[in-house]
C-alpha cells in the first residue's frame, strides 16, 4: 500500500484521538474512525489484515475477536538502521516496541482472556494498538467482535444484544465509517452487517461494504457484479470486492502477499469481473478509504472545533471557580484542552491549506 495523499493530515486525528483516549473521554468527541461490522467469521479480521499487510489477529471459524481492537496505522519512513521497519505498541505496555507480529497477536490473545476470560467471555474494554509502518495507510480502524446469536462458553444469554450494543455504541457515531463485512455467498438482504449499518446510518452515507469471501469459490458470480455495481441495493459509498485467504491458506501458512498476488490475479482473469477494477480487490479498498476518511474530516472539521471550544470555555469558567490551583484535575484538563484547540487550529490550516491535493485522491 502507497501512503496515501492527505497523510498529512491524518496523524494529527490520530494524535488527537491519543489525547482523547487519555482525557478518558473518547466518547465525548466523534473523531473519524473505521470500523469493521459483520456476523461472527465474515471475515472482518481478515479484512484489517489484508488492509495492513501483516498476520497479527487472532482469526478463525470459532469467536476470536472478543475486544474491541483499536487499531491506529501510523505511515513513517523506511529505515534502514537494522532495526526494522514496522512495529506494534499497545497503550496498555507503552514504550514496548513489538516487532514480531506474532508477539502481537499473543499479547492481543492474553490481554482479551485478561478481561473477557478464556471461555469465549467478551468485553466491552478497548484493546488500543499502533501499527507503525512505511507500508500502511494513516488511519484508525476498528476491529469489533462479530455477531452471533448463540451463547456459548461464557457467554451471557443476552450475548446478541450485548455484542450489537457494543458495535453501535462504535458505529451511531456520525463520523464513524462503517466497513460492513459480508460473504459474498450469502443473502445481501439478509446480512447482518448491513442491516446494523442501516441501522445506525439510514441514509447509508456512510458505508462501504465489503463482499467477503467466497467470491473465489462463488457460482453466483453475475450476481455479485450486480452487488458490486450497487444495482441490487444501492449504497452512496458503494461496494467492493475482495478475496482473503481461507481457513485452509491459514493452514497452510499462506502469506499475505501471496495472497494479494493471488487476488490481484483472480480479479484481472475473471471475466465476471472486468472492467470493474475500481470496486475490486483490498488496495482499491485502501485507497476508497482513505479518500472517504479525508472527506469525512473536511466535513465535520468546523464541529470539532467548535465542541472543543466550548468544552474549553466551559472548563476554563470551572477552573477560575477555584482560584489559582493549577495542577488540580480541572487544571489539567483546561491544559490539555487547550492542547487540543491548538490541534484543531494546526489540523484546520493543514485541511484548508491542501484542498486541491486532497481533490484529487
Ligand atoms: P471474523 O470473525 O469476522 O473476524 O472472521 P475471520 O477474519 O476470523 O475469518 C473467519 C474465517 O473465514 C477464517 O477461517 C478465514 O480464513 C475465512 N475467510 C475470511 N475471508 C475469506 C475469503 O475471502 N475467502 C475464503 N475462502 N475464506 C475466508
Ligand atoms: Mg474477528
Amino acid at each position: 500500500m502507497a501512503a496515501a495523499v492527505g497523510s498529512s493530515v491524518i496523524p494529527i486525528v490520530n494524535k488527537l484521538q491519543d489525547i482523547f483516549a487519555q482525557l478518558g473521554s473518547s466518547s465525548t468527541i466523534d473523531l473519524p474512525q473505521v470500523a469493521v461490522v459483520g456476523s461472527q467469521s465474515s471475515g472482518k479480521s481478515s479484512v484489517l489484515e489484508a488492509l495492513v499487510g501483516r498476520d497479527f489477529l487472532p482469526r478463525g471459524s470459532d469467536i476470536c475477536t472478543r475486544r474491541p481492537l483499536v487499531l491506529q496505522l501510523v505511515h513513517c519512513p523506511e529505515k534502514t538502521d537494522g532495526q526494522g521497519d514496522e512495529w506494534g505498541e499497545f497503550l496498555h505496555l507503552p514504550g514496548k516496541r513489538f516487532f514480531d507480529f506474532q508477539e502481537i497477536k499473543k499479547e492481543i490473545e492474553t490481554e482479551t482472556n485478561k478481561e473477557a476470560g478464556g471461555n469465549k467471555g467478551v468485553s466491552d474494554k478497548q484493546i488500543r494498538l499502533k501499527i507503525f509502518s512505511p507500508n500502511v495507510l494513516n488511519i484508525t480502524l476498528v476491529d469489533l467482535p462479530g455477531i452471533t446469536k448463540v451463547p456459548v462458553g461464557d457467554q451471557p444469554t443476552d450475548i446478541e444484544a450485548r455484542i450489537r450494543t457494543m458495535i453501535l455504541s462504535y458505529i451511531k457515531h456520525k463520523t464513524c465509517i462503517i466497513l460492513a463485512v459480508s460473504p459474498a455467498n450469502a443473502d445481501l438482504a439478509n446480512s447482518d452487517a448491513l442491516q446494523m449499518a442501516r441501522v445506525a446510518d439510514p441514509d447509508g452515507k456512510c458505508l462501504v461494504l465489503v463482499f467477503m469471501d467466497p467470491l473465489d469459490i462463488m457460482d453466483r458470480g453475475t450476481d455479485a457484479r450486480n452487488f458490486l455495481l450497487g444495482n441490487v441495493i444501492p449504497l452512496r459509498l458503494g461496494y467492493v470486492g475482495v478475496v482473503n485467504r481461507s481457513q485452509q491458506d491459514i493452514n497452510m501458512n499462506r502469506s499475505i502477499k501471496d495472497a494479494l498476488a493471488y487476488e490481484e490475479n483472480f480479479f484481472r482473469n475473471h471475466p465476471v469481473y472486468h472492467g470493474l477494477a475500481n470496486c475490486c480487490g483490498v488496495p482499491q479498498l485502501a485507497k476508497k478509504l482513505n479518500q472517504i476518511l479525508v472527506q469525512h474530516i473536511k466535513t465535520v472539521l468546523p464541529g470539532l472545533k467548535s465542541r472543543v471550544s466550548a468544552q474549553l470555555t466551559s472548563v476554563a469558567k470551572e477552573l477560575a471557580a477555584y482560584g489559582d490551583v493549577v495542577e488540580s484535575k480541572t487544571g489539567q484538563g483546561a491544559k490539555l484542552l487547550n492542547i487540543l484547540a491548538k490541534y484543531c487550529e494546526a489540523f484546520s490550516s493543514l485541511v484548508e491549506g491542501k484542498n486541491e491535493e486532497l481533490s484529487t485522491a
